[in-house]
């Protein structure tokens, strides 16, 4: 029995991959490099495909080394989203820079998107027109990039995501999972197939498109050397953590208090359409089973300790935000609304901005500190409301994990807002551990029903029994809230 499993998590920040022990399910190396952005224009942001590449097989090559080949059972693969490559299927060489999910080049063309189609879009992939997903930046690539017209003639062009480009470089395969192409906005989310009405309105011929498999399907095999790993269990990053994080039921759903915040809920095999602008996504696949999930983020969540910390230089440490939060009883009515950036769902402003409060001449650090950690558990309870009202499924637990999670005041107080356990693992890399269980089960290591137990829980915060307080303060937001959207 072979003793490892590798997870390659390739990020927008870094790529990562890590070495996960099976008989002590735990990771026991990483090995990480960081990946460069540029910004050639106002909006816009590039990668380099063969930076991707690089760095990725570097890091792969380190874990290898060290346990050595004939050790690792297979390699599973988590990636950052909608990001596009396109390259020569002949040669593997990217032809353009990656055009990566938070470029806004192509925001004309989705806004003008009429009506009429983007109710159709909507309805077919689960996704509102918007530049971040991938087939108006593939559109915009075969326009704009000379090679890709002569490629494209001779049939030798290949456009995908990170996932499809690092197996086709990897293995020579070329193909990508459900995860993966349900962001593209070219996939019919219901059929499971590229849909023939929007390739012809984004203009991308089938031809240049990866074939589409489960997350579990064996993807091909890496050499090392004499020996060949098999690549198996492929997902996008946030619904790889959902499967890290072993939500495998119906109303079971995750948090990432990351940068921002990401809330994914698990629909079942049911395809939730949202009337509140979330996002309908595959959350996995397994062999012909397939799960559904509402998707909604929070643009600004631990971004706002960050400012906290060093825009106003009210924290030496994000961590020091619990000990000022705890050391008053409550806001003392100040209200914080995170946003910096706009908000998004279910308030979709992009000209809405921060706001401050209820301040008065008693109001200390402690209150203002307090006040942005409670505004980052109200901005996900909103999300939980419009996730359950446009399902009809209640949340049951929520599993927290990213940097943000690690603040037990937050975690509580998140428990009591939503009036439900929030549970946050051992293991806080669920990126990392979904594409490794994914990949697991690919292989016939481990069975679906036992990646429960693959997860252990840390600490379990259970909310207050009366929790009216918190209500009556998360309705002080909600019109702060409508004070930051009349900016
Ligand atoms: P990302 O993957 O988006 O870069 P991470 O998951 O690494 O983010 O989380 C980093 C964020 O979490 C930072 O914005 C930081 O301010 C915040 N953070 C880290 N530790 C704490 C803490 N103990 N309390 C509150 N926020 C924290």
């Amino acid at each position: 029995m072979k003793h490892y499993l590798i997870s390659l998590d390739a990020g927008t920040t870094s790529i990562r991959a890590m070495l996960y022990d099976i008989a002590s399910k735990r990771f026991v190396l990483t090995a990480q490099q960081e990946v460069a952005q540029s910004f050639p224009q106002n909006g816009w942001v590039e990668q380099d495909a063969d930076e991707i590449y690089y760095k990725a097989a570097y890091v792969l090559n380190r874990c290898v080394t060290a346990a050595g080949a004939e050790q690792i059972a297979g390699i599973g693969l988590a990636n950052q989203r909608e990001t596009v490559v396109l390259w020569n299927r002949e040669t593997g060489e990217p032809i353009a820079p990656a055009i990566v999910w938070q470029c806004r080049r192509t925001s004309e063309f989705c806004a003008s998107v009429p009506a009429g189609m983007r109710k159709t879009i909507a309805d077919k992939t689960g996704l509102p027109v918007d530049a971040y997903f991938s087939a108006s930046k593939i559109r915009w690539l075969l326009e704009h990039v000379p090679a890709a017209k002569s490629l494209l003639a001779e049939g030798k062009l290949c456009a995908g995501t990170v996932d499809s480009y690092l197996i086709f470089k990897l293995t020579g395969n070329f193909v990508t999972d459900h995860t993966n192409a349900s962001r593209t906005m070219l996939f019919n989310i219901h059929t499971l197939d590229w849909d023939d009405d929007l390739l012809s309105y984004f203009g991308v011929p089938r031809t240049i498109l990866p074939d589409v498999k489960p997350c579990t399907e064996a993807m091909g095999e890496v050499r090392f050397g004499t020996a060949r790993i098999p690549l198996a269990g492929v997902a996008g990053d946030q619904q790889a953590a959902l499967f890290g994080q072993a939500c495998l039921t119906e109303g079971d759903g995750k948090i990432t208090y990351g940068t921002g915040l990401f809330l994914l809920f698990h629909t079942g095999e049911r395809c939730v359409r949202s009337q509140s602008g979330l996002i309908t996504t595959i959350g996995y696949s397994l062999g012909s089973k397939t799960v559904y999930a509402l998707e909604g983020s929070a643009f600004n969540a631990g971004s706002c300790v960050q400012w906290l910390r060093d825009g106003l230089g009210l924290l030496a440490t994000s961590a020091e935000s619990e000990q000022l939060a705890v050391s008053v009883p409550d806001t003392g009515g100040v209200r914080f609304v995170p946003a910096f950036t706009g908000l998004g769902a279910p308030h979709w402003s992009s000209e809405a901005r921060g706001l401050l409060s209820g301040i008065t001449r008693g109001t200390t650090k402690a209150h203002i500190v307090r006040a942005v950690l409670e505004s980052i558990a109200f901005s996900a309870r909103e999300l939980a409301d419009c996730m359950q009202r446009d399902s009809g499924i209640c949340l049951r637990e929520i599993k927290c994990d990213g940097g943000a999670s690690a603040n037990d005041f937050l975690m509580q107080f998140q428990a009591d807002i939503l009036g439900i356990t929030v549970n946050r693992p051992v293991e806080r890399e669920s990126t990392a551990l979904g594409a490794a269980f994914l990949c697991g089960i690919s292989l016939g290591i481990f069975g679906e029903k036992e990646i429960a137990s693959y997860r252990s829980c840390e600490r379990l915060f259970t909310p207050a029994k009366d929790n009216s307080r918190q209500e009556m303060w998360y309705q002080e937001y909600l019109k702060a809230v409508q004070r930051a959207l009349m900016n």
